[in-house]
């Protein structure tokens, strides 16, 4: 199978009490994997089988080898946009970045905070550095990543329902909170001095 699942950065259990076991269990051994499971189905026997899955990702055009393959990219980037000590605010140049973009830390929060509880239906909300170097919130619907396009993505929230409703029910907001607890600014900072 060329496409695999990628280990988790932190045990099942590394996000509680923010994000559960039980929440990782589900979001990552059964919806992550089935992604992967599905992108092997789709491209057995194909020529896309032998790319990599960022090429699949930009080839593919829409459907369900986009979907899966899209899907499965997300959500590896989403497990690293966490992390048990995360939270807090960025530091150095992304913080200043993000102040030049956003006023300040609060601002860029609140923006963020108001992409991921408004988007609609299925998707997910990024913090992106565009081609002049400024820094924006953009939304996703379903499997859409700006991976198809030029923006750098630095991090995300997953806001399918999935993602929080083994500990939130239908409360957005409540995960959104425990978003912020995990944030990993580390790995965002990388993504935006581009390493
Ligand atoms: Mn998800």
């Amino acid at each position: 199978m060329p496409f695999t699942l990628p280990e988790l950065p932190y045990s099942q259990d590394a996000l509680a009490p923010h994000i559960s076991a039980e929440t990782l269990s589900f979001h990552y051994g059964k919806h992550h994997k089935n992604y992967v499971n599905k992108l092997n189905e789709l491209t057995a026997n194909s020529p896309m089988a032998n790319e990599s899955l960022e090429a699949v990702i930009k080839k593919a055009g829409p459907g369900p080898i986009f979907n899966n393959a899209a899907q499965v990219w997300n959500h590896t980037f989403y497990w690293n946009s966490l992390a048990p000590a995360g939270g807090g605010d960025a530091k150095g140049d992304l913080a200043k970045a993000i102040d030049k973009s956003f006023g300040n830390a609060a601002d860029f929060k609140k923006k963020f905070t108001q992409s991921a509880l408004t988007l609609f239906g299925s998707g997910w909300s990024w913090l992106v550095k565009k081609p002049d170097g400024s820094l924006a919130i953009v939304e996703t619907s379903n499997a859409g990543t700006p991976i198809t396009g030029a923006d750098v993505p630095l991090l995300t929230c997953d806001v399918w329902e999935h993602a929080y409703y083994v500990d939130r029910r239908n409360d957005r907001a409540a995960y959104i909170e425990a978003f912020w607890k995990l944030v990993n600014w580390e790995f965002a900072a990388k993504n935006f001095a581009g390493r």
